[in-house]
């Protein structure tokens, strides 16, 4: 039996990733994170999407984050300019979090070893992808090999949407069967807004990730 595990953020790209996943293994999981991210909303919408495609969805919180409070995308920091540029690293933006791929990462190996799991899928992208050197292929690949080491597993990270653009990416959720949910359930705005639903999708329509997101639909269409 094949199996996977997903890491769910339960924006565009990860949901994408699920259907992907749910279409070629016998047994798919979700891992999300509570790391008191401003859009906490996005855990909510996690374990909706995950009751609608009948997946297990397991919760991890982790307070690391907003004790060290280095990014524009966390609770502690509401009133921080998340368009701007990252305080201490000015070629990032002001949404990094440092460490937090490999963090999240690190937690989904060991829960896959728990569950004997053989694949880790993510939706890192390096083509629309928000600047984060942690969302490229040469870091993950590295971080397997060291993971598995470290722990003597064999598992196996996919990162199906790594070289599409956001538009591709909404196509290929068509092609998965969930272009609808996505554009329904999926949330990626920063500022966590699902109070106006455009035509793709919930935000606020102004923050970096919604502006990717409706550039991609605007190409897709
Ligand atoms: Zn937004």
């Amino acid at each position: 039996m094949s199996s996977a595990l997903v890491v769910f953020s339960a924006g565009q790209d990860s949901t994408t990733c699920l259907a992907w996943a749910k279409n070629r293994y016998d047994h798919v999981e979700t891992i999300t994170f509570d790391y008191h991210q401003k859009h906490s909303i996005e855990i909510e919408q996690a374990k909706k999407i995950a009751t609608i495609l009948n997946v297990p969805n397991y919760i991890v919180t982790i307070d690391i984050f907003a004790q060290l409070g280095d990014s524009a995308l966390l609770d502690v920091n509401k009133d921080q300019d998340i368009s701007a540029s990252h305080h201490a690293k000015p070629n990032l933006p002001a949404s990094f979090v440092p460490n937090r791929n490999a963090m999240f990462f690190t937690i989904a190996h060991a829960y896959a070893q728990k569950q004997g799991l053989e694949h880790i899928i993510t939706g890192i992208n390096q083509t629309d992808y928000s600047g984060y050197p942690d969302c490229r292929e040469p870091f993950v690949k590295s971080l397997e090999q060291s993971l598995n080491m470290g722990s003597e597993s064999n598992i196996e990270f996919k990162y199906p949407l790594i070289h599409l653009t956001k538009a591709e990416t909404f196509k290929l959720s068509e092609e998965e069967g969930v272009l609808e949910l996505i554009i329904d359930e999926s949330h990626t705005c920063y500022n966590g807004d699902r109070s106006v639903k455009h035509e793709w999708g919930y935000g606020c329509g102004e923050c970096p990730s919604c502006i990717l997101r409706k550039n991609g639909w605007k190409e897709f269409n």
